[in-house]
């Protein structure tokens, strides 16, 4: 699926962290220069990433829960529970999980919030989405709403209209990450609280070497077994390399206006989620 021909990068020991955003830029047919931004370690036009991103997911979206269990050991689960407990949701409440995929914060979140609150589930892609929506309603989850929408713009939600918004393994594949935490804070109502749940920066050297053997091999063999498809899971390993560290995130965060942002680190800083609010106005 992808062509690593342009790849810059090839000993992922080696890869800078915490530049999520092309600086340089590319000529498009008409000679015109175009900026650039990362899809994976290659280097590919702004306006190119979003079509290869949806690539990666409609070709893995029915494996994509068995896989996520392999690859984890299940461990994806626990960082999941962890995040909603940071997330505060109560009853009532009305929440935004983007990106969410097959729907496992939203099924949790539609729960909490019961009756009288309401869960939507949105993500930029069809065949995802529907894989959720079908799990959701099977599991008689009907205070969920299913919406396409793509994080850099939020466009069918109304400024401060959520209590709670999510992104979890979300952020890293949108391609102006900037824009997207802007819309994250316009739609939050004030007082509003932001989770984001993302492959991080590992903190203990040991970790990450024996984490960068495991995902530069075992995880495009898993792809190519069981999903068939190695390709999308080497676009992870590689996703996860490019992603913003933990620190750098939080100043996005704090650029975007969120206020009192912090950050956790799960298994070895592995995973993060970060939490930021909107303030109060
Ligand atoms: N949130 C789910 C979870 O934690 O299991 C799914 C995460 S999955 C790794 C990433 C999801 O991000 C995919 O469903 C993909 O379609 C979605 N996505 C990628 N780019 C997006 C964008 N620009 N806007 C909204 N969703 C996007």
């Amino acid at each position: 699926m992808t062509d690593n021909t342009d790849n810059q990068f090839t000993n992922p020991n080696i890869l800078p962290t915490g530049t999520p955003q092309g600086q340089s830029t590319l000529q498009n047919p008409e000679g015109v220069a175009e900026e650039t931004t990362h899809f994976g370690y290659q280097t590919v036009k702004k306006s190119e990433k979003q079509a290869k991103v949806a690539e990666v997911f409609s070709s893995v979206a029915r494996k994509y829960d068995v896989m996520n269990d392999l690859m984890s050991f299940g461990i994806h689960r626990l960082w999941k529970r962890y995040a909603i407990s940071l997330t505060g949701v109560r009853s009532g409440q009305r929440v935004l999980d983007i990106a969410g995929g097959t729907g496992d914060l939203a099924k949790v979140f539609s729960r909490e919030v019961g009756r009288s609150g309401r869960v939507v589930l949105s993500d930029i892609n069809e065949a995802m989405l529907e894989v959720g929506r079908t799990r959701l309603i099977n599991a008689g989850c009907n205070n969920v709403d299913f919406v396409l929408a793509n994080a850099e713009t939020l466009e069918p939600f109304a400024d401060n209209s959520f209590d709670l918004v999510t992104i979890s393994f979300g952020l890293r594949n949108v391609t102006d990450k900037d824009k997207a935490l802007l819309a994250m804070h316009r739609v939050l109502k004030p007082g509003g609280r932001l989770l984001v749940l993302e492959f991080s920066k590992p903190v203990f050297e040991p970790l990450s070497k024996a984490y960068d053997l495991y995902s530069f091999t075992a995880l495009p063999l898993m792809g190519k077994l069981v999903a068939n498809d190695a390709e999308s899971y080497q676009y992870l390993a590689e996703s996860i390399r490019m992603h913003p560290d933990q620190q750098t995130l939080k100043a996005m965060m704090e650029n975007a206006g969120f206020v009192n942002c912090d950050y956790h680190n799960l298994t070895g800083g592995i995973v993060a989620v970060h939490r930021g609010f909107k303030a109060h106005s």
